[in-house]
């Protein structure tokens, strides 16, 4: 079973380090910042075997020059990323498989956030690490690629299993179901999750892991086909992208 860290950094950013107790082998996923990293692989004695980078953004990869200067770590990131990601070591694309021991983890490109925005999938472990493509209750924003782009990604992200545990970059739970509840006011399971969320938070706790099937209940970037939704928003016949670019654009207008 592979060991996962949850690390909070910064404002509302979330750093992870997967350890594989069989191989020793360890990796942290967007590391932000250096020194909690070492902090946590010193209490824990492990050793950074490589970095993962989601996408190029300071917030992700701010940790990488000097981890790999204190650990010689091997960074990997996408191949479309190769100039913007300090100390890249290895180029990823879709469907590339890379390990940590004897976990696969598959590539998945989810261009939307950013052009060349990357996500990593565990298959036989169930898990995925989606950086900033997917929030709880939320979706990333269109910085560099287009609404019809990231709802693609978010197509191949929602037909994973329900059961994937999904671990996402930030914490932006309590805004973002608080915007979920404005577009679909009367979806029970996500009135229920937003209790559930505000205790979570009141006591600082992190609202990840989420999984696929709470996100297919309750996040409306997943929930283009709730006639509630449509309803709220005012848009009863598009087709669906076209209504996710509509949920897109009113969550830009609300924070
Ligand atoms: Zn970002
Ligand atoms: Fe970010």
């Amino acid at each position: 079973m592979l060991e996962i860290i949850t690390l909070p950094v910064l404002t509302d950013n979330y750093i992870y380090l997967i350890h594989d107790p069989v191989s020793r082998e360890t990796a942290a996923i967007d590391p932000a910042l250096s020194q909690p990293v070492l902090d946590i692989l010193e209490k824990n004695g492990w050793q950074l075997t490589c970095i993962w980078n989601t996408h190029h953004h300071s917030d992700h990869i701010d940790g990488n020059f000097q981890l790999k200067q204190k650990t010689d770590c091997k960074i990997i990131a996408a191949k479309a990323d190769w100039d913007r990601i300090p100390g890249i070591d290895q180029g990823v694309d879709e469907g590339d498989v890379i390990a940590l021991g004897q976990h696969n983890a598959s590539v998945i490109a989810t261009p939307g956030h950013t052009r060349a925005h990357v996500v990593y999938h565990f298959a036989e472990d169930n898990i995925l690490f989606c950086g900033d493509t997917l929030f709880v209750m939320g979706c990333g924003r269109l910085f560099e690629g287009t609404a019809e782009q990231l709802w693609h990604s978010l197509q191949k992200l929602k037909a994973l299993p329900k059961s994937t545990k999904v671990y996402c970059t930030h914490e932006y739970t309590q805004t973002n179901g608080r915007f979920a509840l404005t577009v679909e006011p009367e979806n029970q399971q996500l009135q229920q999750r937003m209790i559930e969320v505000n205790r979570l938070r009141t006591n600082n706790q992190p609202t990840v892991p989420t999984t696929i099937a709470e996100e297919l209940a309750t996040n409306p970037f997943f929930r283009e086909d709730s006639v509630d939704l449509q309803k709220t928003i005012g848009i009863s016949s598009g087709k669906s992208v076209e209504i996710f670019a509509k949920i897109r654009r009113l969550k830009d207008g609300f924070s």
